[in-house]
C-alpha cells in the first residue's frame, strides 16, 4: 500500500472501482482499499454453489441505454436478455388467480407507480398513501413496488425518494455469466488492497489520515463508498466526528433487505417457461417473488424483500430454504420435491460490509441523499447507490456515483 497519493478510495464495489477508474484517467495518484477479500461488493457472482454463475447481489441491469455497464457488457461478449417482471403467474397463497386478475394487476401496477410519483411530486410522504384500496390485488402490486423492488415495504418509503430510484427502470437485462462478473471484470485492473477495512478517518488538519489494520495513509482526500448500514453501524470512526446533518442523512436512509432463495431441481424448465415471472401473496407479508429458470437454467430464484425478509435472515438459511420449497410446492405442485436438489440464501443482512441490501429514504427524508453526497471540509467525500445523482439503489447508480464523485475531486484536489 503505498503511504501517501492525492487520494484514498475505501470499498472497491462498483461506486469505488468506477472512482478510481475516472480519478486514474484524471491523472490522479489513487489507493482503493477494500475490507472483504475480493472486489465487487454487492456485485457478487457466485460460480460454485451451483456450477453456473448465480448472482447473489446485483443481477438487472437497469436503465441498460444509458447504464455505464451496458456498453462493456456488449464489447466483452456478455449474453445479455431482456427481461421485466409482468407476471405471468399470481398466487394467493395456494390458489392460482385467475387471467383476469393477473391483468388487473398489471392495470393496477401502472396506476400505483403514477400516483406514488404524484404523491411524491408534492410531499414526502409515505408511498403507501397513494394506495387507494387494499383488496388483495391491491397488495400484490404493493408487494411488488415495495418490498420486491425497493426492498421496504410502502409505508417505510418516501413517495419523494422513490422518484429517485432506479430499480426497475426499463430496459432491464439479465446477464447470463453475472452482473458480478461483469463488475469485477470492469475492476480487475485497478490495484486494490484487500482485506483492508478502514477503521478511522482524521480530516480536522491538513488533508485526511485513513487508519487501517494495516498501518494508516495519508492523501489529499478520501471517497468513502460504505453502505449506509456500515455507515450507521460506525465501523469508520471520525476525528472530527461527524456533523448531526451528516449523521441526520446517515439515519434516514436505512438499508432496506432484498434476499435471493435459490432452488436448484434436477428437471428442466416445468409449469413455468425461463424467464416468467410468478407472485405468490400469502397472509401477513409473506409474500415471495419467483423469478423462473433464467438462462434454461434448473433454477428458480425466489425473492423476499422488506420486513419479512428481515425476518427471516434472522431465522436464517435452513428456514429460509424450507419457506421457499414451502412456496414453490403451492405454486408448481407436490411433485417438485422429487427434483429438489439444493437450496441458499443470500445473507446480505448479516454481512458485516454491508449489513443489507441498499438504501431507502423513510418518510420525511427525501433530503437525505443530498446531504450525504455532500462533503466535509472538502476532503471526506461520499459515493455509492445512496448517493447516486439519479437510478439510485442500482449498480448502474452506483457507477455513476462513484465517476461523478471523482470528477468533483479532481477539481477541488490540485
Ligand atoms: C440481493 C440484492 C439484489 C440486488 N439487485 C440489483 C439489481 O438487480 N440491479 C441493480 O442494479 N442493483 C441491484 N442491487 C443493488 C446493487 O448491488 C448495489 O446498489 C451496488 O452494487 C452498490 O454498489 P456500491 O459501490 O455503492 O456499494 P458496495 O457494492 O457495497 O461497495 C462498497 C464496498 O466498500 C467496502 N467497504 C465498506 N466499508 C469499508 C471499510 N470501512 N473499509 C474498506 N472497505 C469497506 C465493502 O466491502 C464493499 O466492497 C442488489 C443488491 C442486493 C443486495
Amino acid at each position: 500500500m503505498p503511504g501517501h497519493t492525492d487520494v484514498v478510495v475505501i470499498g472497491a464495489g462498483s461506486s469505488g472501482l468506477n472512482a478510481a477508474h475516472r480519478l486514474r484517467q484524471l491523472g490522479k495518484t489513487v489507493t482503493v482499499i477494500e475490507a472483504r477479500g475480493r472486489i465487487g461488493g454487492r456485485a457478487y457472482t457466485d460460480t460454485t454453489t451451483f456450477g453456473f454463475p448465480f448472482d447473489r447481489g446485483c443481477a438487472w441491469l437497469h436503465k441498460a441505454d444509458d447504464n455505464p455497464y451496458t456498453p462493456l457488457a456488449k464489447q466483452w461478449g456478455y449474453t445479455l436478455q431482456e427481461h421485466d417482471t409482468a407476471l405471468e403467474g399470481l398466487y394467493f397463497r395456494g390458489a392460482e388467480a385467475p387471467d383476469e386478475m393477473r391483468k388487473l394487476s398489471a392495470r393496477i401496477e401502472a396506476g400505483l407507480d403514477e400516483r406514488i410519483a404524484k404523491a411524491g411530486r408534492k410531499k414526502d410522504v409515505a408511498a403507501s398513501t397513494a394506495m387507494k384500496k387494499r383488496s388483495r390485488v391491491d397488495e400484490a402490486v404493493a408487494t411488488f413496488h415495495g418490498p420486491m423492488s425497493s426492498a421496504v415495504d410502502l409505508d417505510e418509503l418516501s413517495a419523494k425518494d422513490y422518484l429517485t430510484i432506479g430499480t426497475d427502470v426499463p430496459p432491464n437485462f439479465l446477464i447470463k455469466e453475472g452482473y458480478g462478473s461483469l463488475v469485477a471484470r470492469f475492476g480487475k485492473d485497478i490495484p486494490v488492497s484487500l482485506n483492508t477495512p478502514a477503521r478511522r478517518i482524521r480530516y480536522g488538519g491538513p488533508g485526511v489520515q485513513v487508519e487501517t489494520g494495516e498501518g494508516t495513509l495519508t492523501a489529499k482526500a478520501c471517497i468513502i463508498t460504505s453502505s449506509t448500514g456500515v455507515l450507521a453501524a460506525e465501523k469508520i470512526r471520525f476525528d472530527p466526528p461527524l456533523p448531526p446533518w451528516k449523521e441526520d442523512a446517515v439515519a434516514g436512509l436505512p438499508m432496506g433487505l432484498l434476499a435471493k432463495i435459490p432452488l436448484q431441481f434436477s428437471k428442466p424448465e416445468f409449469r413455468y417457461k425461463a424467464f416468467e415471472d410468478v407472485l405468490r401473496e400469502n397472509i401477513g407479508k409473506r409474500d415471495i417473488y419467483f423469478l423462473c429458470w433464467p438462462f434454461h437454467l434448473n433454477l428458480l430464484v425466489g425473492f423476499v424483500g422488506g420486513d419479512f425478509a428481515w425476518e427471516l435472515s434472522a431465522a436464517g438459511e435452513a428456514e429460509a430454504v424450507d419457506f421457499g420449497r414451502n412456496a414453490a410446492r403451492s405454486v408448481f405442485g407436490s411433485g417438485v420435491d422429487q427434483y429438489f436438489v439444493k437450496g441458499s440464501f443470500t445473507k446480505w443482512a448479516s454481512d458485516p460490509w454491508a449489513l443489507g441490501a441498499y438504501a431507502a429514504a423513510i418518510p420525511g427524508s427525501a433530503g437525505a441523499r443530498e446531504a450525504l453526497r455532500r462533503p466535509l471540509a472538502e476532503r471526506v467525500f461520499f459515493a455509492g447507490e445512496a448517493c447516486a445523482p439519479r437510478w439510485t439503489q442500482t449498480c448502474g447508480g452506483a457507477a455513476l456515483s462513484g465517476i461523478e464523485t471523482a470528477e468533483l475531486v479532481a477539481s477541488v484536489v490540485k
